[in-house]
């Protein structure tokens, strides 16, 4: 036949990053049999793991349609919605898109490298959301871009192995969840348990590419024998190094990461640092996704509803236990030691400990409302919220540990993850809102109503201490011994002089090297003294102060004394007298006891 079976036919992308020193994409859409009635397309208002309504259709520069060489009118029916005319197929839009989001939820192109997320240039051919998509990456014209190469998980067609070509995916939603990066990235491939890992690295780095695949092949591993093997044929890291920045999405074969060029090991490094660490941690957690949130997904995800908000109470549990798996991962692979693990335990308390939000908002809420609160944080939002990925993590902890203590170390929260694997992951169902906690209670044996009751619908504390006792760790809280204490570690200082440091209840943010509120706490010193996030404190009983000398400034203090506060709002100088506070004991030290537990043991250390 001359022409595709129209069952069969696919939906035909052609991207070029036509004019990289100017940011534009061009992206053009070939539907072969069009709606009689008008073919409509749309471009996401969000990307899926990212939750957030982004109205990606804002950066679509130009649009236009033919049918042939006859120009084809669009109307445009809402903010990223487009109908074509009624035509003979084959119809094509054309689309130009500009792109300068160095993040790893957009799209980002100029003369060092070009990176796009399908949810940025790809049109929805609307009621065709099913067929077959093939998609060509066009090599831009001239010498600069020859070297260029493909990294993607995209399935290759006629394209040579990272080579610009043509590409395929099954459908729409496969077609969007393949990122791609497109430059002279650092290339290293690695197999685990005989899948082929690729990690392309773009930006300035010295990373020591051998330690790193050997690193993540070990932590690879761990990840496929936790869920009983690995669900895709490939895989690949798609990492841009910068000097600061940190960020990661998940998709079903890939994950696009943002990190610091530091956190990259460098050659000669020994065991893991904590800038190592973090990007292991990463690593981790977005590969853990391939399985919880990629293929086992709240029932509100399936499908996903790309036109707006997709509400769902479970976030806690495809974030949160993400979060918990993560850095455990990296201590049950041997790369971190326990030691290492309960400091990053001790941080994460101490994190949620320090968010007075946590006593507002429950965590099923801070689920639902992620797209207005948790993903647009503003001066408020230590106080009102709290992190499904902070809290989640440790309410995993504690129903690990709950699972242990009542099974007597037969069963853990590893076999309800397992349970939800095979019930929704392997089935294509969605995970319906009380879906995890009935998996938990199937494996627990026991009723989890009152335990989920106080940590997901209840602002209630986690019963952290005593979850912790029954792992055979010893939970303390202390004052922080400085502003830059996260926690973790025990502090050298002695109590009492923990105890007398004074607190004024505030974030500081070095604005231009002034001292500018970044928050203030509920029920602290300043906010009793009247002052707001967004003062520029200026001096403390006289005496002129900075964002540098500003901790020094205060601690000359004690808890009780009362201060004079300077600071300008709106350009007015505002006079304030503020009685400082004593320090809340809200850092976290964790130990392990001397005699280890089988239960511990088995936690920690656990051989699958
Ligand atoms: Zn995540």
């Amino acid at each position: 036949m001359s022409t595709p079976a129209r069952g069969n036919a696919a939906i035909r992308y052609r991207l070029i990053p036509a004019r990289p020193e100017a940011h534009l994409y061009e992206v053009e859409c070939t539907v072969p049999f069009p709606d009689p009635a008008g073919q409509r397309f749309a471009l996401p208002a969000w990307i899926p793991g990212s939750y957030l309504v982004r109205d990606f259709a804002k950066h679509v520069v130009s649009i236009r349609a033919r049918s042939g060489r006859r120009e084809v009118p669009l109307v445009k029916l809402d903010k990223n919605t487009w109908q074509a005319a009624p035509c003979e197929g084959p119809l094509t839009v054309s689309m130009e898109v500009y792109a300068w989001d160095l993040s790893v939820r957009g799209a980002h192109l100029d003369t060092n490298h070009a990176f796009f997320n399908g949810t940025s240039v790809f049109l929805r051919v609307i009621g065709q959301e099913t067929r077959r998509c093939e998609v060509e990456l066009v090599r831009p014209a001239g010498r600069r871009y020859a070297a260029w190469r493909v990294a993607t998980a995209m399935r290759r067609k006629q394209a040579r192995p990272y080579d610009f070509g043509l590409y395929q995916a099954a459908d729409y939603d496969e077609l969007i969840d393949h990122p791609v990066e497109m430059g002279t990235f650092t290339l290293a491939s690695f197999k685990a348990r005989g899948v082929p890992h690729d990690i392309a690295i773009t930006g300035r780095h010295e990373a020591d590419m051998e330690r790193l695949c050997r690193d993540l092949k070990r932590l690879c591993e761990w990840h496929i024998d936790f869920w009983g093997g690995a669900p895709m044929d490939r895989y690949v890291f798609l990492v841009t190094a910068v000097g600061e920045g940190y960020g990661g999405l998940e998709h079903r074969a890939s994950t696009a990461l943002l990190c610091s060029r530091d956190d990259l090991p460098r050659p000669g490094l020994k065991g893991t640092d904590e800038a190592y660490r973090t990007f292991l941690g990463l690593c981790s957690h977005e590969y853990f996704h391939t399985w919880n949130v990629k293929r086992i997904k709240p029932a509100a995800f399936v499908p996903y509803d790309l036109d707006r908000e997709n509400h769902t109470t479970l976030l806690w549990a495809f974030e949160g236990f993400t979060s918990y798996y993560d850095d455990l991962a990296l201590a049950r692979a041997g790369l971190i030691t326990p030691a290492e693990y309960l400091e990053i335990l001790g941080r994460s308390i101490t994190q949620l400990q320090r968010t007075g939000g946590r006593l507002k908002q429950t965590l099923a809420e801070s689920s639902w409302d992620a797209w207005i609160k948790f993903y647009r944080p503003d001066e408020n939002t230590p106080n009102a919220v709290v992190s499904y990925y902070g809290k989640g993590s440790l309410v995993a902890l504690c129903l690990d540990s709950l699972i242990r203590e009542r099974t007597r170390g037969r069963k853990s929260l590893d076999d309800v993850m397992r349970l939800l694997w095979r019930r929704y992951g392997q089935t294509g169902a969605g995970v319906p809102e009380d879906g995890v906690e009935r998996a938990a209670e199937e494996v627990a044996g026991v009723r989890l109503r009152a335990f989920f009751d106080r940590a997901l619908r209840a602002t209630a504390e986690l019963p952290l201490k005593e979850r912790l006792a029954a792992l055979g760790v010893d939970c303390l809280f202390r004052p922080a011994e400085s502003d830059s204490d996260r926690g973790g570690k025990p502090s050298a200082k002695p109590a009492s002089a923990l105890a007398a440091r004074p607190t004024l209840g505030v974030k500081l943010a070095n604005a231009a090297g002034a001292a500018k509120l970044q928050h203030v706490y509920d029920g602290g010193a300043a906010q009793a003294a009247g002052l707001s996030a967004g003062d520029v404190i200026v001096a403390i009983d006289g005496l002129r102060v900075t964002a540098r000398n500003f901790e020094a400034r205060v601690g000359r203090y004690k808890p009780g004394d009362r201060v004079r506060i300077h600071a300008f709002r709106r350009d007015e100088l505002l006079v304030f007298d503020a009685v400082l506070q004593a320090p809340a004991a809200d850092t976290c030290v964790l130990a392990f006891r001397p005699r280890r537990s089988a239960l511990q043991r088995a936690w920690l250390d656990e051989r699958l």
